[in-house]
Protein backbone atom coordinates (compact mmCIF):
# COMPACT_ATOMS: atom_id res chain seq x y z
CA UNK A 1 0.00 0.00 0.00
CA UNK A 2 1.62 3.38 -1.29
CA UNK A 3 1.55 6.29 1.59
CA UNK A 4 -1.35 7.93 0.30
CA UNK A 5 -3.43 4.70 0.02
CA UNK A 6 -2.54 4.52 3.38
CA UNK A 7 -3.56 7.88 4.43
CA UNK A 8 -6.80 7.48 2.77
CA UNK A 9 -7.77 4.23 4.27
CA UNK A 10 -7.36 6.07 7.61
CA UNK A 11 -9.08 8.94 7.14
CA UNK A 12 -11.83 6.79 5.88
CA UNK A 13 -12.16 4.73 9.09
CA UNK A 14 -12.00 8.36 10.65
CA UNK A 15 -15.09 9.12 8.85
CA UNK A 16 -16.93 6.35 9.87
CA UNK A 17 -16.18 6.19 12.82
CA UNK A 18 -17.52 10.43 13.44
CA UNK A 19 -21.13 9.11 11.55
CA UNK A 20 -22.02 6.78 14.27
CA UNK A 21 -23.54 9.22 17.22
CA UNK A 22 -25.20 8.07 20.14
CA UNK A 23 -29.56 9.11 19.79
CA UNK A 24 -29.91 12.14 21.73
CA UNK A 25 -33.25 10.83 23.08
CA UNK A 26 -32.54 6.44 23.57
CA UNK A 27 -28.69 6.62 23.78
CA UNK A 28 -28.92 3.97 20.77
CA UNK A 29 -25.95 3.98 18.69
CA UNK A 30 -26.93 5.77 15.06
CA UNK A 31 -25.68 7.37 12.19
CA UNK A 32 -28.25 10.52 12.89
CA UNK A 33 -28.90 12.58 16.08
CA UNK A 34 -32.44 10.77 16.50
CA UNK A 35 -32.62 7.59 15.67
CA UNK A 36 -35.54 5.83 13.40
CA UNK A 37 -36.90 4.30 16.29
CA UNK A 38 -37.12 7.77 17.89
CA UNK A 39 -38.14 9.54 15.21
CA UNK A 40 -40.53 6.86 13.82
CA UNK A 41 -44.29 8.49 14.55
CA UNK A 42 -46.17 5.59 14.77
CA UNK A 43 -44.24 4.16 17.49
CA UNK A 44 -46.09 4.41 21.07
CA UNK A 45 -43.79 6.88 23.21
CA UNK A 46 -45.54 6.46 26.26
CA UNK A 47 -43.67 3.00 27.09
CA UNK A 48 -39.63 3.01 27.12
CA UNK A 49 -37.97 -0.08 27.02
CA UNK A 50 -34.83 0.16 28.78
CA UNK A 51 -31.76 -2.50 27.75
CA UNK A 52 -28.49 -2.72 28.62
CA UNK A 53 -27.29 -2.75 25.23
CA UNK A 54 -27.73 -1.92 21.43
CA UNK A 55 -27.41 -5.17 20.54
CA UNK A 56 -31.06 -5.68 22.59
CA UNK A 57 -32.85 -3.15 20.87
CA UNK A 58 -31.84 -5.40 18.06
CA UNK A 59 -33.56 -8.29 19.45
CA UNK A 60 -36.53 -6.77 20.60
CA UNK A 61 -36.77 -5.34 16.75
CA UNK A 62 -36.61 -9.04 15.55
CA UNK A 63 -39.72 -9.95 17.63
CA UNK A 64 -41.55 -6.88 15.98
CA UNK A 65 -44.34 -7.02 18.71
CA UNK A 66 -43.09 -4.58 20.54
CA UNK A 67 -43.96 -0.82 19.45
CA UNK A 68 -42.51 1.77 22.16
CA UNK A 69 -39.15 3.13 22.34
CA UNK A 70 -36.25 2.10 23.82
CA UNK A 71 -33.30 4.07 26.45
CA UNK A 72 -29.86 1.78 26.15
CA UNK A 73 -27.63 2.36 29.21
CA UNK A 74 -24.61 0.74 27.90
CA UNK A 75 -23.67 -1.17 30.89
CA UNK A 76 -24.98 -2.37 34.00
CA UNK A 77 -24.14 -1.05 37.90
CA UNK A 78 -21.17 -3.65 38.44
CA UNK A 79 -19.31 -3.12 41.73
CA UNK A 80 -17.30 -5.88 40.47
CA UNK A 81 -15.65 -4.07 37.37
CA UNK A 82 -16.49 -0.65 39.24
CA UNK A 83 -19.53 0.73 37.08
CA UNK A 84 -21.62 2.47 39.09
CA UNK A 85 -25.04 4.34 38.52
CA UNK A 86 -23.05 7.52 36.83
CA UNK A 87 -21.25 5.41 34.50
CA UNK A 88 -24.02 4.48 32.78
CA UNK A 89 -26.77 6.29 30.99
CA UNK A 90 -29.34 6.34 34.17
CA UNK A 91 -29.53 10.33 34.53
CA UNK A 92 -30.79 10.82 31.21
CA UNK A 93 -33.48 7.92 31.55
CA UNK A 94 -34.46 9.98 34.29
CA UNK A 95 -34.51 13.32 32.34
CA UNK A 96 -36.66 11.47 29.85
CA UNK A 97 -39.30 10.18 31.84
CA UNK A 98 -39.43 14.11 34.09
CA UNK A 99 -39.66 15.31 31.00
CA UNK A 100 -41.94 13.08 28.26
CA UNK A 101 -45.66 11.28 28.70
CA UNK A 102 -44.23 7.90 30.03
CA UNK A 103 -46.51 5.49 31.31
CA UNK A 104 -44.62 2.36 31.89
CA UNK A 105 -41.00 2.08 32.12
CA UNK A 106 -40.04 -1.57 31.10
CA UNK A 107 -36.49 -3.22 32.33
CA UNK A 108 -35.12 -5.31 30.28
CA UNK A 109 -31.67 -5.91 31.98
CA UNK A 110 -30.41 -9.37 31.35
CA UNK A 111 -31.86 -11.88 34.08
CA UNK A 112 -28.30 -12.17 35.69
CA UNK A 113 -27.64 -10.79 38.91
CA UNK A 114 -26.18 -7.08 37.86
CA UNK A 115 -28.94 -6.98 35.64
CA UNK A 116 -31.45 -7.53 38.64
CA UNK A 117 -29.46 -5.54 40.69
CA UNK A 118 -29.23 -2.40 38.24
CA UNK A 119 -33.68 -3.32 37.42
CA UNK A 120 -33.90 -2.87 41.44
CA UNK A 121 -32.29 -0.22 41.64
CA UNK A 122 -34.30 1.80 38.54
CA UNK A 123 -36.86 0.89 39.44
CA UNK A 124 -36.50 2.54 43.07
CA UNK A 125 -35.26 5.66 41.19
CA UNK A 126 -38.50 5.25 38.76
CA UNK A 127 -41.14 4.77 41.03
CA UNK A 128 -41.46 8.57 42.73
CA UNK A 129 -42.35 9.36 38.80
CA UNK A 130 -45.41 7.84 39.19
CA UNK A 131 -44.57 5.56 36.19
CA UNK A 132 -45.68 1.50 36.37
CA UNK A 133 -42.17 0.07 36.16
CA UNK A 134 -42.49 -3.70 34.97
CA UNK A 135 -39.98 -6.35 34.16
CA UNK A 136 -39.59 -9.40 31.45
CA UNK A 137 -41.63 -12.53 33.17
CA UNK A 138 -38.86 -15.44 33.25
CA UNK A 139 -39.02 -18.06 30.58
CA UNK A 140 -35.90 -16.41 30.20
CA UNK A 141 -33.39 -18.49 31.51
CA UNK A 142 -31.51 -16.62 34.91
CA UNK A 143 -27.96 -16.01 33.45
CA UNK A 144 -29.45 -16.08 29.97
CA UNK A 145 -28.60 -13.24 27.73
CA UNK A 146 -31.58 -11.26 25.63
CA UNK A 147 -29.47 -11.42 22.65
CA UNK A 148 -29.44 -15.01 22.30
CA UNK A 149 -33.24 -15.52 23.06
CA UNK A 150 -35.20 -16.61 20.25
CA UNK A 151 -37.88 -14.20 19.21
CA UNK A 152 -40.65 -16.43 20.53
CA UNK A 153 -39.62 -16.28 24.04
CA UNK A 154 -38.61 -13.31 24.45
CA UNK A 155 -42.28 -12.08 22.96
CA UNK A 156 -43.69 -14.37 25.89
CA UNK A 157 -41.14 -12.58 28.14
CA UNK A 158 -42.55 -9.19 27.19
CA UNK A 159 -46.31 -10.22 27.08
CA UNK A 160 -45.80 -11.81 30.88
CA UNK A 161 -44.09 -8.91 32.04
CA UNK A 162 -44.91 -8.04 35.66
CA UNK A 163 -44.93 -4.82 37.40
CA UNK A 164 -42.01 -4.52 40.58
ZN1 LIG B 1 -33.36 6.91 19.71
Amino acid sequence: MSKEDAQRFADAIMQAKSTVFTCKVCQNLTDSEICPICSNPNRDPGVICVVADPRDVLAFERTREYNGLYHVLHGVISPMNHIGPDDIRIRELLQRVADTDVREVIIATNPDTEGEATAMYLARLLKPFGVAVTRLAYGIPVGGHLEYIDEVTLMRALEGRREI
